[in-house]
């Protein structure tokens, strides 16, 4: 089969690969569509400590070919949501019901298992566990959520990483009591889902900040009340101006910098949360001053998938985008095929689109993509 691997550092190479043979507990998947995020971007680059060789995508959707031996609950023919954690139900963290922190994904003292060979005989992993830009995935059947829906493939593969993420910020993690002001910082493919989420919540204002105009005008026709560029003057003080000075009661980071990080948690007023969800390279560190961190009540937490419990939270947020309470349109830009890897990964990491969606069945469109 084809994949996009991720050869040496910064390196993608589409190539033929030799799937390897069912171990227990492991699907085959034929793959449907694929998200490309900034987390792939970031994977891609090499800055996010994945180890070459490796298929990237690490979230996407497909229909079950092939069952492992030992494999239940799901069946040869299921379409499912390849999600970007895994729920094994039985380790430290899953057991405490912080399943977004599965040792399945984060704790592998061998590294992750390998899922194919390359031409040259060496063993390639997969992003995630998952390694979506391919035409099939070798994955554990606990880390899949079969569902019987209207949705189109691209909609249902937004929905094992930026779905779960941007709309569990919102409802899992901030919790977020109707008629209070929520600021989101950053309306790319996660932030204009916490604020289609924040506008379900209840939110009052909904104030989204973003320097690109064209993702500001996205966040209004999602929800936001109140649409602010950060370039413009100090982000804090522009919110503060909106919420006669106090600032907002949550504020939800969807930006990756650790200065946007900082500005958010600053525009919650005092006792308010903030959400953080973006990452730097690997080792960023986040600078903060003492007072209105330790004596002025606020609660700073980290939202990992959304704090996702994947069995529970996907059918409800398959109905909402059925029944169009959610917009996937405002979040995904373009197609993709397999082989225009490049051209989605420069796209995403220039932001000249929002999601670009790879479908590895695709024929190459040569110059198609929308972009
Ligand atoms: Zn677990
Ligand atoms: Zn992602």
């Amino acid at each position: 089969m084809r994949a996009a691997v991720m050869t040496a550092a910064g390196r993608v190479e589409v190539l033929e690969v030799e799937l390897l043979p069912l171990a227990p507990g492991r699907i085959r998947v034929r793959t449907g569509a694929t998200p490309f995020c900034v987390t792939d971007v970031m994977n891609a680059d090499g800055v996010f400590g994945k180890v070459p060789p490796t298929i990237l995508g690490h979230a996407s959707m497909g229909v079950v070919e092939e069952l492992g031996p030992e494999v239940s609950g799901v069946r040869v023919g299921d379409r499912v949501v390849v999600h970007g954690t895994a729920e094994c139900g039985r380790c430290f963290y899953c057991a405490r019901g912080r399943a977004d922190q599965c040792s399945l994904i984060f704790d592998r003292p061998d590294g992750p298992p390998g899922v194919a060979r390359l031409p040259d005989g060496r063993i390639v992993t997969a992003a995630g566990n998952v390694g979506g830009y391919a035409e099939l995935m070798w994955v554990d059947a606990r880390q899949v959520v079969p569902v019987r829906s209207t949705l189109s493939d691209v909609e249902l593969g937004l929905l094992g990483c930026g779905v779960t993420t941007g709309l569990g910020s919102v409802f899992n993690v901030a919790a977020v009591v109707p008629g209070s002001d929520v600021a989101v910082v950053g309306c790319g493919q996660l932030g204009l889902w916490m604020i289609q989420a924040a506008r379900l919540a209840g939110a009052g204002q909904i104030i989204a900040l973003d320097p690109d105009a064209g993702r500001r005008e996205r966040a209004a026709k999602a929800g936001a009340t109140a649409t602010l560029d950060p370039d413009e003057a100090d982000p804090v003080e522009q919110v503060r101006a909106l919420t006669a000075g106090f600032g907002v009661t949550y504020a939800l980071e969807a930006a990756g910098p650790a200065l946007a990080q900082r500005q958010a948690i600053l525009m919650t007023h005092r006792g308010g949360t903030a959400v953080l969800t973006g990452c730097e390279p690997l080792g960023a560190e986040l600078n903060l001053p003492q007072v209105p961190m330790a004596l002025q009540g606020r609660a700073v937490l980290s939202s990992q998938n959304g704090r996702v419990r994947m069995h529970h939270d996907i059918p409800r947020y398959v109905r909402m985008l059925e029944d169009g309470r959610l917009d996937a349109s405002l979040v995904v830009s373009a197609e993709f095929a397999l082989e225009d890897v490049e051209r989605v990964r420069e796209a995403s990491r220039t932001h000249r689109v929002v999601t670009g969606v790879i479908v590895p069945g695709a024929a190459v469109r040569g110059g198609a993509g929308g972009v």
